[in-house]
């Protein structure tokens, strides 16, 4: 069950600042508080959702597409395209995620190490 008290939550809510990099409709984007490189990006949904699974399950294809096109956008303006990013998403315990609303983590700015 998605907790609406999350802090993605408050931050969609404009309860907790953060550092915006893109918002639009569908999406905002804004600086990790804890980077974990040069540039770490955070994108998420404004659909209520706990995970990436649940996101791909339960929202409409408008909902999806427009998620997915505005993470391409935040790629096209920060202008990372050609040297290049590692997209992550965590999920659940075994993923380590530790906000329950579906987000990417988007690393970029430095060559990001290997994790596979
Ligand atoms: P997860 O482990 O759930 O995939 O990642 C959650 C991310 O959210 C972490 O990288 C953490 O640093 C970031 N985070 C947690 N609380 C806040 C906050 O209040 N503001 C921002 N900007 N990032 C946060």
């Amino acid at each position: 069950m998605y907790d609406h008290d999350n802090i993605f939550a408050k931050i969609l809510r404009e309860e907790i600042p953060c550092n915006k990099v893109h918002e639009d409709e569908h999406s905002l984007f804004f600086h990790d508080i804890n980077p974990q490189a040069k540039i770490h990006i955070l994108g998420i949904p404004k659909f209520p959702c706990i995970d990436y699974y649940e996101f791909i399950s339960v929202a409409d294809e408008k909902t999806l597409i427009a998620f997915f096109n505005s993470v391409n956008y935040v790629i096209q303006k920060l202008d990372i395209k050609k040297s290049g990013f590692r997209i992550i998403s965590n999920s659940g315990e075994h993923g380590g995620q530790e906000v329950p609303h579906f987000h990417v983590h988007i690393l970029a700015g430095e060559k990001i190490g290997s994790l596979v």
